[in-house]
């Protein structure tokens, strides 16, 4: 069984598949992560991602881009180091979104999401997961919220984890990702034709997530 969640940043993806994962016995799968490990690559390699994606796809390639799922979370590794909180940055995010902006970096990374999702029963997180990655999940959700909703909630988290920052940072950087990722060539973020879509804006975490479960219940 397959769940594709896709959605902009800050719509509650992660949170909510995580806590639907547990529910259901599933396994939850972040594909932001893998993005987040290849720009991680680039930036520490000093590589410019804008102005050179071919040193960046020929980095990410010869990266070794791992994850590990279990009942705990996911884990991911790039050549072999455990870089899970170290992705979590803003400088990392708009990496990863300009990453995945290169076509070969998203078949490289799309390959490993599909091995991951083939033989378990995962609820995966992204952009194109619906529309790209699993096209043929039998449950699709479109997770969305207005920007002053997503970034005051990302503006939070990150304070939490000890990240200065201001709201105005958070929402124009979001601003900026989400226009990259809807208006890159190569999967760009949209929901699927058959994806059903929620509007988080007005709802609690847990009105969300009774949302969530009662339409995916209602199909499995
Ligand atoms: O979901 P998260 O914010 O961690 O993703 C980081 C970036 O990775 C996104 O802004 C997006 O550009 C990219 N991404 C993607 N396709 C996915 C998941 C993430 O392009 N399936």
């Amino acid at each position: 069984m397959q769940i594709a969640i896709d959605g902009p940043s800050g719509a509650g993806k992660s949170t909510l598949s995580k806590q639907i994962a547990a529910k259901l016995n599933f396994v939850y799968i972040d594909t932001g992560a893998m993005y987040r490990a290849a720009g991680l690559a680039c930036l520490r390699a000093g590589i410019s991602i804008r102005e050179n994606p071919e040193a960046a796809a020929a980095l990410t390639k010869e990266s070794d881009i791992d994850i590990t799922l279990s009942e705990t979370g996911q884990r991911i590794f790039l050549n072999g180091e455990d870089v899970t909180t170290l992705i979590r940055t803003p400088e990392v995010s708009m990496a990863a979104s300009d990453v995945s902006a290169i076509p070969a970096v998203r078949l490289q990374l799309v390959d490993l999401q599909r091995k991951l999702a083939a033989s378990r029963d995962v609820i995966m997180d992204g952009r194109d997961i619906g529309t790209y990655v699993l096209p043929d999940a039998p449950i699709k959700i479109f997770l969305t919220a207005t920007p002053e909703t997503r970034a005051k909630r990302r503006h939070l988290e990150l304070i939490e984890r000890g990240q200065a920052c201001t709201y105005e940072e958070v929402l124009a950087d979001m601003a900026e990702r989400d226009k990259n990722d809807s208006t890159r060539a190569f999967a760009p973020l949209k929901p699927a034709p058959d994806s059903i879509l929620v509007d988080t804006s007005e709802l609690s975490f847990d009105e969300s997530l009774d949302a969530l479960l009662a339409i995916i219940k209602e199909r499995l």
